[in-house]
C-alpha cells in the first residue's frame, strides 16, 4: 500500500509527533524477537537498540511505555521463550528499570499498566504464549487494546502480519494510532528507493533463487534505471540466453522467466547487468580449487561462486553513478571467507558511494547480514530491520501492520 499512491493520498501518516503523551499510556508494539543462547543471553540486540528512540521520546513527554512483543514460536506458554529472560537487557539498553507481568492480556495485565506511572516501562510476557495473537482474534485484540491510551507501531519484522498486536488492535484505537520512529523510518527509506529517490535509481539483487526474488523484481522494473542481477540468480539468466554455466545453481524451470524479465526490462528502459565473469570452484567448500572464467564459458565440473573480477569493476562504476541504491541479495558464497570478494567489494562501493551523497538501504534476509559481518552497518544509510516485511513490501505488497494505521 505505502507505494501505491492511489491507496495513501488523502491518508496522514501519523507518527509519534502528533501526539503528546504527557500522563498517557502508550501501547507499544516492538519487535523484541531477539537472539539468544543456551543461557538465555541475548546475542544481538540490534531490536531492542532500535526501538530505543520512540520509547525515550515518550518518557521524555512525560508518558509510560506498555511494550508488547513476541519471541521466537513458542507452543502455548514456554518457558524459554518468556521475555522475563530479556528484561536485564532492555534495562541496560533503556537505563530505565523495567516492570516486568508474566500475562499480556486479563486481570494481571490489567492491573499493572493501570498502576504504571509516567516515567514507567511495563513489559509483557510474549504475546504468542496465546494462540488468538497469530489468528488475528478481535477479542483478544480489544482485551489487549484496555492497557493503553495510543496505540504505538514500532514493529517493522512483524508488520507484514494480520496479527493482534500488530494490525487488528489498531481498530480499537480509531483516533489515538501512530508509527513510532522506528516503523516511520523503515517506511521512508523504503518509499525513497521505489518512489521518490533521486535518480539514477539502481537495485542490486542477489541471493540464490531466481523464484524467491521474481516478484520483487517485477516490481521495481518500473521503478529503477539499473538492475544488477548477481549471485546465484545470474546462473539461470546466462543459462536461458546459452550460456554453459557448469554446475552452477540454476533453477531450469525459471528460464523462461528469466527471458521474460529481460525482455519486460528493455521495454521499460531498464539497463540489467548481470556478471561478466565469475570465481568458478571445483567444489562448494572453502578449499576449492578456483578460477576465473567468463560467466558463460563455466567448465563441466565447475560452479560460480562469486563475482569475477571484471564484473566487481563494472558493478562499481554502476554504483558510483547512482544516486539512490538498494541492495538486497549477496553477490556469492559470502558465507565462505573465499567466495566473499564480490560481496564484499559491492559493499565498498556501495558504502563510498553514499559517502559521496547517494541514499543506500540495505534490506532482506542475508544482505543485512553481509553487511553487518563485514563492518558497512554505519556506512549505508539505512539498514532495515525487517526480513520477511521488508521482502514484501518491494514487492509492492500491502503491509497489514501499515495499512491499520494509515485507516
Ligand atoms: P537469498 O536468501 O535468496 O538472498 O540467498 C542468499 C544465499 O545465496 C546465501 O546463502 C549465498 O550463499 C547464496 N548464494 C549467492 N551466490 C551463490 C552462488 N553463486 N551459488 C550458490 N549460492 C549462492
Amino acid at each position: 500500500m505505502i507505494y501505491n499512491e492511489k491507496n495513501i493520498k488523502h491518508k496522514h501518516m501519523k507518527t509519534l509527533n502528533d501526539f503528546n503523551f504527557e500522563n498517557k499510556k502508550a501501547l507499544i508494539r516492538v519487535d523484541f524477537n531477539v537472539p539468544l543462547n543456551d543461557k538465555f543471553e541475548v546475542t544481538d540486540a540490534t531490536r531492542i537498540v532500535s526501538a530505543k528512540p520512540t520509547i525515550i521520546k515518550i518518557l521524555e513527554d512525560g508518558g509510560s511505555c506498555i511494550l508488547m512483543s513476541h519471541l521466537g514460536r513458542p507452543k502455548g506458554v514456554q518457558d524459554q521463550f518468556s521475555l522475563r529472560h530479556i528484561v536485564n537487557k532492555v534495562e541496560d539498553i533503556l537505563g530505565v528499570e523495567i516492570k516486568f507481568v508474566d500475562e499480556c492480556v486479563g486481570e494481571k495485565a490489567e492491573t499493572a499498566a493501570a498502576n504504571l506511572k509516567p516515567g514507567e516501562i511495563l513489559l509483557l510476557e510474549n504475546l504468542r504464549f496465546h494462540k488468538e495473537e497469530e489468528a488475528g482474534d478481535k477479542g483478544f485484540s480489544e482485551q489487549l487494546s484496555k492497557l493503553g491510551d495510543i496505540y504505538v507501531n514500532d514493529a517493522f519484522g512483524t508488520a507484514h502480519r494480520a496479527h493482534a498486536s500488530t494490525t487488528i488492535v489498531a481498530e480499537f484505537f480509531p483516533k489515538n494510532k501512530c508509527f513510532g520512529y522506528l516503523l516511520a523510518q523503515e517506511i521512508e527509506s523504503i518509499e525513497k528507493v521505489l518512489k521518490t529517490g533521486e535518480k539514477p535509481v539502481l537495485a542490486v539483487l542477489g541471493g540464490a533463487k531466481v523464484s524467491s526474488k521474481i516478484t520483487i523484481i517485477e516490481n521495481i522494473l518500473d521503478k529503477v534505471d539499473h538492475l544488477i542481477i548477481g549471485g546465484g540468480m545470474s546462473f539461470t539468466f546466462i543459462k536461458a540466453q546459452g550460456g554453459k554455466i557448469g554446475n552452477s545453481i540454476c533453477e531450469d524451470d525459471k528460464q523462461e522467466l528469466a527471458l521474460d524479465i529481460l525482455k519486460q526490462a528493455k521495454a521499460k528502459n531498464v539497463q540489467v547487468h548481470i556478471p561478466v565473469d565469475v570465481v568458478a570452484a571445483d567444489k562448494f567448500s572453502n578449499d576449492a580449487n578456483t578460477q576465473i572464467v567468463d560467466i558463460d564459458k563455466i567448465p563441466d565440473g565447475w560452479e560460480g561462486v562469486d563475482a569475477g573480477p571484471k564484473s566487481i569493476a563494472i558493478f562499481h562504476d554502476i554504483v558510483m553513478e547512482s544516486k539512490t541504491i538498494l541492495w538486497n541479495g549477496p553477490l556469492g558464497v559470502f558465507e565462505m571467507e573465499k567466495f566473499a570478494k564480490g560481496t564484499i567489494e559491492l559493499g565498498n562501493s556501495i558504502a563510498e558511494a553514499t559517502k559521496n551523497g547517494a541514499f543506500s538501504l540495505v534490506g532482506g534476509g542475508d544482505s543485512v547480514a553481509a553487511v553487518k559481518q563485514f563492518g558497512f552497518e554505519d556506512k549505508v544509510s539505512y539498514v532495515s530491520t525487517g526480513g520477511g516485511a521488508m521482502l514484501e513490501s518491494l514487492e509492492g505488497k500491502t503491509l497489514p501492520g501499515i495499512a491499520a494505521i494509515l485507516e
